[in-house]
């Protein structure tokens, strides 16, 4: 079988040069070669065929679903709005060089008022003063905004809503299942998105793309969502996004303490109708490293596999995907190889089984694209973790 993969190059558009990091300006790392180099890889390979396929427009309204206005507003103008204040280099991004930190210490903090309350917002905010607003709304020097960039992220929100429906369709057509081909696709979506919180930027992220898949899932077509974070860092975004709630499971695999720094900690747990339905894992770096390592963090995923996303019985997966575990990622590194990315669908795609056999039915698993930044290495680690959950190990 093959594996239709949601993909638009209108990725390009977001093309920042430059961020902030350990207080110097450096190249960017979330490069447009990221998602080039990755098409290459899957069209070249041969284990595993890919169908590349530009997403459908399903329109603002199911990303309002998860932002709010005032935010998907900002994003929008945030360019004009900055070079209009500054004076105009529109070669450059906007770079806050003052941050509110909203959302960004986590379950600990005291929640924020309401979000769709625009009179909660401060009125520097609110009536426009720039340097104000882009503090407010991005939450950190990675995540920075350039003159096109709003239709890059709205693209990646419809490759997953894309990949999201399609699944949908296919899991119609299958239905009852005549035979053991897994229903799934791919969402090479870029800008990502699990850092992004309802109405901050964070971490390379705006729009957080699995969110509203998700979301997208549960409001047309009922779905009960189990969301699985594979990425190097925590899905801080996603996670604040769900909550208080227990519709969509969300389960995150992670290294301990590395950004975004104040989340992922296993007593964060969800709020009210979510408790019990955040659950987090951190892994130390130095217990990921050779052989021993890699078998540890295959391991604990395995457990979370059969500990949480099989007893919630979804009827939708959803995987946000990230391969910056692999052993040479320049921004993380987790100890991974690339057959261990392998094992990661095969493992999952074990799980996915379970459940298909208790329920009689198919689970169609959506894989998002996140993190990764290995530009020679990410395009092999994604086709080997659809490779693994296609085939499993053989
Ligand atoms: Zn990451």
């Amino acid at each position: 079988m093959s594996v239709d993969v949601f993909y638009t190059e209108s990725h390009l558009l977001h093309n920042p040069q430059e961020e902030l990091e350990y207080g110097k300006i450096i190249p960017f790392h979330e490069t447009p070669d990221r998602i080039s180099n990755a098409v290459d890889a899957l069209v070249r390979s041969r284990s595993l065929s890919f169908n590349l396929t530009s997403p459908t427009d399903f329109g603002l309204e199911p990303i309002r679903a998860v932002h709010s206005d005032d935010y998907i507003e900002y994003l929008r103008h945030a360019h004009a709005e900055w070079t209009n204040y500054v004076g105009g280099d529109p070669t450059r991004g906007v770079t806050p060089d003052i941050w509110a930190i909203r959302h960004i210490s986590g379950p600990r903090a005291k929640p924020p008022p309401s979000p769709d309350a625009q009179t909660s917002l401060p009125r520097s905010v609110r009536e426009g003063y720039a340097r104000a607003r882009m503090g407010w709304y991005i939450s950190d020097g990675q995540t920075v905004i350039m003159e096109k960039s709003w239709q890059a992220i709205y693209s990646a929100a419809q490759c997953a809503l894309s990949g999201a429906e399609y699944l949908v369709k296919l899991n119609s057509a299958s239905s009852p299942p005549k035979d053991d081909n897994p229903v799934t696709s791919l969402a090479l979506c870029r800008p990502p998105g699990h850092h992004a919180f309802r109405d901050v930027g964070a971490g390379y992220c705006f729009i957080n793309n699995i969110a509203v898949a998700a979301q997208h899932l549960i409001d047309r077509h009922g779905a009960r969502v189990a969301i699985l974070d594979v990425d190097f860092h925590h899905g801080n975004g996603t996670q604040s996004i769900f909550y208080d709630r227990s519709n969509p499971l969300f389960v995150s695999l992670h290294a301990q303490w590395d950004f975004p720094h104040y989340t992922g900690h296993e007593d964060e747990t969800g709020t009210g109708e979510g408790e019990g339905f955040t659950i987090n894992r951190p892994l130390a770096r130095e217990d990921c490293h050779g052989k021993d390592g890699e078998e540890h963090y295959h391991a604990t995923l395995n457990t979370l596999i059969h500990s949480h996303v099989v007893p919630y019985n979804p009827t939708f997966l959803l995987v946000s995907l990230g391969v910056d575990t692999f052993h040479l990622d320049p921004v993380g590194g987790l100890g991974l190889t690339t057959p261990g990315f392998r094992l990661i669908g095969a493992s999952i795609r074990a799980g996915v089984k379970l459940v298909e056999a208790a329920t009689k039915r198919r689970v169609p698993t959506l894989f998002v694209l996140e993190g990764g930044y290995g530009v020679d290495d990410m395009g092999e680690n994604i086709s080997e973790v659809m490779r693994g959950y296609v085939n499993g190990l053989i």
